[in-house]
């Protein structure tokens, strides 16, 4: 297995020129529709190999600078290839469509990004796919959800708001046995914190437009898969005509430069603000995967690498003008969506109505966070000064 540490040259060196002499540090964003071959063998030689990573053939297929970030993001991730698409959102349901049929049936977690629950429940059942919700810590025991039409597995870890996290090893391993297709949305932790590839998942997809990106500009989506399913992903990504924008995949491939960096005060900083919120009398719950009391933390040790910025705290319940005091007229949290840049945001998220599965119970309010890159000892100097408003109104 990769360690972290091995992965901090390739964040430096993968994606880079090499043929060119003198040559600039970085490739320049190559945008093309169309490539101009030197004769018809070439063309069609070419034209032959166009569903092959890595090919230039015509700009939907992808230009130098797609293939860069695509090499570059396989390779961290331990899969055969990657294709980059125009959102998160994208690469989630390119993941899922070439792996269903009318009649087959999926096992979603239940803890999954709200609108993949939403393409689930709105596109696949159009399409006659059922699907199954699962509690996220099933583990092994998956297997007595599955039937003989189960044909793929989507999971998330830790899950969006409320970070259960998953034993994608034991689901692994009972959908191996089974011919069943793993896919895991691996967003929050990034290659650097956990490789799902090394734990038996075949599918791994990203919203770059969060972490690996990381400046809140870019929208855009990996796929990652292992030799047996990069093929139909890439030909059904072609057959929709999807493709990422090449300036968004240059913003990336610069943003993938300091990951590392980022992903280490991200999650340094997370931690401080996640034990100082557990300290404060308002709080009921906070819910953060390095902390000993978040379900699955044990998995969290034994899997990853580290955290990143993003965890959420439950309040004692409150009424709706106290939460309004707490979040309007902090400094340095924004109120918006998204997560994974430098600027610390700050959101209440209703999770009660999306669980099927394994219903949310706690009754106090839940607040997500996404730590910044701003001074630890500023945000809690301004959440200090959020709980002082909370405090006095009433
Ligand atoms: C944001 C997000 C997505 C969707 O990404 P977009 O680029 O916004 O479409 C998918 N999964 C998770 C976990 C996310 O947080």
């Amino acid at each position: 297995m990769k360690r972290r540490a091995d992965l901090l040259d390739k964040l430096t060196h993968l994606g880079r020129p090499r043929a060119r002499r003198p040559r600039p540090v970085n490739l320049p964003m190559e945008f093309a529709s169309t490539y101009l071959f030197d004769s018809l063998e070439e063309f069609e030689a070419a034209r032959a190999a166009r569903f092959e990573k890595g090919q230039l053939n015509y700009g939907r297929y992808g230009t130098e600078t797609t293939y860069a970030l695509e090499e570059m993001i396989a390779d961290l991730e331990g899969g055969y290839g990657a294709i980059a698409v125009s959102s998160g959102l994208t690469a989630i349901a390119l993941a899922i469509l070439p792996f269903v049929a009318t009649g087959r049936h999926i096992l979603v977690a239940d803890t999954v990004y709200g609108p993949t629950r939403h393409f689930c429940d709105a596109i696949l059942q159009r399409m006659g796919v059922s699907t199954t919700y699962y509690p996220p810590g099933i583990g092994a025991d998956i297997e007595e959800l599955a039937r003989p039409e189960t044909c793929l597995i989507f999971l998330e870890s830790p899950g969006s708001n409320t970070f259960e996290l998953q034993d994608a090893s034991a689901v692994a391993r009972v959908a191996r046995s089974r011919g069943i297709v793993t896919v895991i949305d691996n967003t929050w932790a990034t290659p650097l914190n956990f490789r799902p590839i090394e734990h038996g998942i075949n599918i791994v997809v990203h919203a770059g437009t969060k972490y690996l990106s990381g400046h809140s500009d870019v929208m855009i989506g990996l796929i990652v898969a292992d030799g047996q399913n990069y093929d139909p992903i890439r030909r059904t990504s072609l057959a929709l005509g999807e493709r990422a924008s090449p300036a968004e995949v240059f913003l990336t491939l610069r943003g993938m430069r300091t990951l590392e960096v980022r992903m280490e005060r991200h999650g340094a900083t997370a931690l401080a603000l996640a034990k100082w919120l557990k300290a404060q009398p308002e709080v009921d719950r906070v819910l953060c995967p390095a902390l000993p009391q978040c379900p699955g933390h044990a998995i969290w040790k034994r899997d990853f690498d580290g955290i990143s910025g993003v965890f959420s705290f439950v309040l004692k319940p409150c009424s709706k003008d106290r939460l309004a005091a707490l979040i309007d007229n902090l400094d340095l949290f924004g109120i918006g969506l998204s997560w994974g840049g430098y600027e610390s945001l700050i959101l209440p998220a209703d999770v009660t109505a999306s669980r099927t599965a394994a219903p949310w119970t706690t009754p106090g309010r839940l607040v997500r966070i996404s730590a910044g890159l701003e001074s630890p000892a500023s945000l809690i100097a301004d959440l200090q000064a959020g709980f002082e408003r909370f405090r006095h109104n009433s």
